[in-house]
C-alpha cells in the first residue's frame, strides 16, 4: 500500500480558488493526495501526520519563469555591482558605488591573482556592473587600464547585453579601430573605447575567454548554488531562459535532476539564436530533447530575442525614443528573420518564449506572432513575451486578442526606476514600465520574473515590487499599475506555471498536482504589503521531498 503524508501547518494559501485556505495537505507518490483540515485526511486511509510545519505557512512552490541558472555560477567572478548582493555561500559583496571602487577592486583581484600563482595572461571577469548609475561618467578602456595593462579584463554589464575591456584584452580578441561590426563602441579618433553591446560585438572576447556571461559553461558547484538559492527563497520550479542545450550542457543538467537530492525543477529554453544553427535544425533538437523529460527536467521551451536592454540603450523604443536623446537600439534578430524563425518553432508545436525590451521590439513581436498565427493558428499555444517592460493598454489588449501571455520584469521598478524615470525614458512612460495591473486589466495572463542574475532570483522580493512600485530615491512609480498582494503571488505561482504550460500540474495546491511548497513563517495576505520583501522563508517542499533552507 503507497505511503500518505499528511503535513500540518498553521495556515495553507493554496492558489485554488474554491478553496483558498487549509491547515493540512496530504502528499502519495509526490502529489498532492487532498487539502482542508485533519478529517477530510482521514478519508483517505492510513497516514503519518508530520508536524514540522505547524508553525509555519505554506504556498505552492514560487515558479521563477524568466532566470537563469548562472544566479548559482557568477559566484566564481568577482561582483562588480551597485547593489550589495549575496553569494550562495551567504557571502555578502557590498555594492560599488564609484568609478574608483571599481578599479580598485579590480586592482586587489589582479593582485590576488597574481599572488596565486595564476598566468599573468589569465582573463580576469568580473560581472554585475552597471554604468548607468555613474551618470555621465563611462567605464571606458582607460579605466580598465588602470587595473592591468597586461592580464585581460572583461567586465560583463548586470543585464548581459554588454560589457567593457581593457586593451589587453581588445588585442587579445582582435577588435581595432578598423573592426567593423555593430556594437564595437569607439572613441571620437575611432580607436575601440571598450565596450562592446551585443553578441555580435561581444562574440570576439567571449571566443577567446570561453563565454563570461549567462552562458558559460555550469559546473556543478554551481548547479549547486542555484538549488541553494532556489530553496532560500522559496523556488521550486526554475527556467534557464537561455541554453545550447550541448552535449555538455545536457550532461549536467540530466545528471543533477536524476539526483533525488537536488532541490529544483528546471526548464532549459533553447536558445533560437539564428546564425549558430538553423530554426529546423533546432526545433528537431528540442523535440527529440522532449522524449527525455523527467519531474525534475523539461524539455519543450525556445528561447528568442529580439532587441537588447533599455538601460544598456540597446533596446528598440517606439517615437520618441530615449528620453536622453540615445540613438535607438539594436535589433538583435532582424524582425523578418524572426518572424521566419518563430513560425518554424510554432508550427513544431514548441512554446516560445520572446525577450522584447522595447515597445519598438514588443509591437514587432505582437505584429509577426499576429501574422503567423494567421497562416498557422495553433489554440492554447502559451508564447509569451518576457520582459515587455514599455507595453502599453492598447498593445496589451492586442496581446490579449492573440492568446499571448506576458512575464514582466517587475524588479526593475525598484533597480531601475529611477534611471528609467530621469535618463531612459522620462517619466511618462516610466509610469507604465512593467505595468501589470494594465496587463491584467486586458485578460493577459501574467508572470513576473527576476531574470536572475540580473537581478536576484526572489519572487516575494518580485512580488513586492509589483505590490509597491517604489525606488531607491523614494518614489512611487506609476501607482495605477499596482496590483493587490493577492495577484502578485498568483503571478508568481499559478500565472508563472500557466506560462510554462505546467499550470495543470504546479502552481497551486491542489489534488492531483506535484507536492511543491514553499514554507514561509508568516502569511504575505496578512503583513504589510511593505514588509512582503523580508517574510523568511524556510525552505521547501518539491515532489513530496522537504528541503530545508541553509542557515547563512
Ligand atoms: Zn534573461
Amino acid at each position: 500500500m503507497t505511503h500518505t503524508t499528511v503535513y500540518a501547518a498553521r495556515k495553507i494559501l493554496t492558489m485554488n480558488p474554491r478553496q483558498p485556505e487549509a491547515t493540512h495537505v496530504a502528499v502519495r507518490d509526490g502529489r498532492v493526495l487532498a487539502v482542508g483540515d485533519l478529517e477530510r485526511m482521514k478519508a483517505w486511509g492510513a497516514f503519518d501526520l508530520d508536524e514540522r510545519f505547524a508553525d509555519r505557512v505554506l504556498l505552492p512552490g514560487f515558479v521563477e519563469g524568466h532566470c537563469h541558472l548562472k544566479e548559482g555560477g557568477m559566484w566564481v567572478w568577482p561582483y562588480l555591482g551597485w547593489f550589495e548582493r549575496r553569494g550562495p555561500d551567504g557571502r555578502r559583496w557590498p555594492g560599488v558605488r564609484s568609478m574608483e571602487a571599481a578599479v580598485a577592486r579590480l586592482c586587489e583581484i589582479d593582485a590576488e591573482m597574481s599572488a596565486a600563482g595564476r598566468p599573468a595572461d589569465e582573463p580576469l571577469i568580473a560581472w554585475g556592473f552597471d554604468p548607468i548609475y555613474f551618470g555621465a561618467e563611462r567605464m571606458t578602456v582607460e579605466h580598465l587600464d588602470r587595473a592591468s595593462r597586461t592580464r585581460p579584463i572583461v567586465v560583463s554589464h548586470s543585464n548581459g547585453h554588454l560589457m567593457t575591456v581593457n586593451s589587453a584584452m581588445l588585442r587579445w580578441a582582435g577588435i581595432t579601430r578598423d573592426t567593423d561590426i555593430v556594437g564595437v563602441m569607439k572613441f571620437a579618433d575611432g580607436e575601440p573605447n571598450g565596450e562592446l553591446q551585443e553578441p555580435a560585438a561581444m562574440f570576439p572576447v567571449q571566443r577567446k575567454v570561453g563565454n563570461a556571461g549567462l552562458l558559460a559553461p555550469m559546473n556543478d558547484a554551481g548547479m549547486q548554488g542555484f538549488a541553494r538559492i532556489a530553496t532560500m527563497n522559496g523556488v521550486t520550479t526554475a527556467t534557464d531562459l537561455v541554453n545550447r542545450l550541448r552535449d555538455e550542457d545536457l550532461e549536467i543538467l540530466e545528471r543533477h535532476a536524476a539526483d533525488a537530492s537536488y532541490a529544483v525543477r528546471i526548464l532549459p529554453a533553447f536558445q533560437a539564436f539564428h546564425g549558430t544553427h538553423g530554426a529546423a535544425d533546432g526545433a528537431r533538437h528540442v523535440k527529440a530533447l522532449a522524449a527525455r523529460n523527467s519531474d525534475k527536467l523539461r524539455f519543450g521551451l525556445v528561447k528568442m530575442m529580439l532587441d537588447g536592454s533599455i538601460q544598456g540603450f540597446s533596446a528598440r523604443l517606439r517615437w520618441p525614443g530615449y528620453f536622453n536623446g540615445a540613438p535607438n537600439g539594436i535589433w538583435v534578430t532582424d524582425p523578418a528573420q524572426y518572424e521566419a524563425d518563430f513560425e518554424t518553432y510554432h508550427r513544431a508545436g514548441l512554446l516560445i518564449h520572446t525577450h522584447t525590451n522595447g515597445d519598438e521590439a514588443s509591437e514587432a513581436a505582437v505584429d509577426a506572432i499576429g501574422r503567423v498565427l494567421e497562416r498557422a493558428p495553433r489554440p492554447d499555444h502559451r508564447h509569451t513575451l518576457q520582459h515587455g517592460q514599455m507595453i502599453d493598454a492598447a498593445l496589451f489588449r492586442r496581446m490579449a486578442a492573440l492568446g499571448l501571455s506576458v512575464n514582466l520584469f517587475a524588479n526593475h521598478v525598484w533597480y531601475w526606476g529611477d534611471q528609467h524615470a530621469e535618463v531612459t525614458m522620462g517619466p511618462d512612460r516610466a509610469e507604465r514600465l512593467d505595468g501589470c495591473r494594465s496587463a491584467l486589466d486586458a485578460g493577459v495572463p501574467l508572470a513576473i520574473h527576476s531574470d536572475a542574475p540580473v537581478t536576484p532570483l526572489g519572487p516575494l522580493f518580485t512580488a513586492w515590487c509589483a505590490v509597491n512600485r517604489v525606488t531607491p530615491s523614494g518614489r512611487v512609480l506609476g501607482a495605477a499599475e499596482r496590483i493587490t498582494v493577492s495577484e502578485a503571488l498568483r503571478a508568481i505561482t499559478l500565472g508563472a506555471a500557466a506560462t510554462l504550460k505546467l499550470d495543470h500540474e504546479i502552481g497551486s495546491v491542489e489534488i492531483g498536482k506535484r507536492a511543491d511548497f514553499s514554507v514561509l513563517d508568516d502569511d504575505p495576505l496578512a503583513v504589510d504589503p511593505m514588509t512582503l520583501k523580508d517574510l523568511r522563508v524556510r525552505g521547501t517542499v518539491l515532489s513530496g521531498r522537504v528541503h530545508d533552507a541553509p542557515e547563512l
